[in-house]
């Protein structure tokens, strides 16, 4: 037998998706022969850099970007998602994690979306021009987790440490500048590997898309919609507690999965209000019901529902943010 294994481009394959749902290309490839690879050398962008410790040691500078190579990606960012856990580290505030990590320089920010500026010679995945989602966690395709669908758990995840981050550019002073987790994205230009990028085909705001590729979104919304991590059956019934931006994630994503009743819990009214706007059924206050809201979860059959108790679980995850 002499099959060739047929080659399946997950770019073109997202391409024909957005095509076939009407969506406009948004920024098409510019797969022109004799194409760029990479930026011109000493190429100047701005980024929010952190080093030292305490309040102040996130200053603005202006960098130079380090040449790129293998499966590195530069993107031009058009907008970014601010996160919790970045803010003692951005700010320097008590209780920063203080490692090796705060000796170097760092941009922080866990994800965006921008336009593909240059392509290490490995990258297969997006081309020069095209708008992508840098995500916040990597998913290769090729790992033991990824192929049995639990990508949340990629290989690359566990390489974010000192030893595993590359020097992407230079402050003017010398020191060498890392990207957080690879994805560095307070910065004009995210520099990044091609498993933390998807390309998208969407007339969407930037502001919207970085909002859906964020991190808020993949533990939200992700954890409500996984089958790896906690499906909840169409029909079923979903509480959420805690309704901040993880818990608004989770509600949309409870509604996605199809869940008919969908209870969100909030202390604060706004955000009750905002989580009957995105999907949720019924809105309860703790400090309203007090002792009293696990017997009404209870009688919502809130962890009975399905063929085990995994929507209780959303439950319990969604309580920690
Ligand atoms: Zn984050
Ligand atoms: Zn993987």
């Amino acid at each position: 037998m002499d099959e060739k294994p047929q080659s399946v481009s997950r770019r073109r394959l997202l391409k024909k998706a957005a095509a076939a749902s009407g969506a406009a290309l948004a920024a098409p490839a510019a797969a022109l022969a004799g194409q760029q690879r990479s930026t011109s050398p000493a190429r100047k962008f701005r980024a929010w850099v952190s080093r030292g410790t305490g309040t102040g040691r996130t200053t603005l500078q202006e960098l130079t970007l380090r040449p790129i190579s293998g499966r590195q990606i530069v993107v031009r960012t058009e907008a970014t998602n601010l996160c919790y856990s970045n803010t003692t580290t951005v700010l320097g505030l008590p209780g920063m994690f203080a490692g090796p990590l705060t000796r170097m320089a760092i941009i922080d920010g866990h994800g965006g979306v921008g336009v593909v500026e240059a392509i290490g010679p490995e990258v297969r995945r997006v081309q020069i021009g095209d708008r992508v989602c840098v995500s916040g966690t990597p998913q290769c395709g090729n790992c033991y987790q990824c192929l049995r669908g639990r990508a949340d758990m990629c290989q690359f995840l566990g390489r974010q440490g000192p030893n595993d981050l590359v020097p992407i550019a230079d402050m003017r002073d010398g020191a060498p500048v890392y990207a957080s987790s690879h994805i560095g994205g307070l910065a004009e230009l995210m520099v990044t590997f091609e498993e933390w990028v998807v390309p998208v085909f969407t007339k969407a705001s930037a502001v919207d898309l970085g909002m859906v590729c964020s991190c808020v979104a993949v533990a939200g919304l992700g954890t409500a919609t996984s089958q790896a991590l906690a499906s909840i059956a169409p029909g079923s019934t979903a509480a959420i507690v805690g309704c901040g931006p993880l818990g608004l994630s989770a509600v949309q994503g409870a509604r996605i999965a199809g869940a008919s009743k969908i209870i969100a819990i909030d202390p604060i009214k706004t955000r009750r209000d905002l989580a009957l706007k995105v999907g949720a059924t019924d809105v309860l206050d703790p400090n309203v019901e007090g002792d009293k809201l696990v017997g009404i979860l209870a009688q919502a059959d809130v962890a009975r529902h399905g063929d085990d108790s995994r929507t209780g679980q959303v439950v319990e995850q969604i309580s920690e943010n």
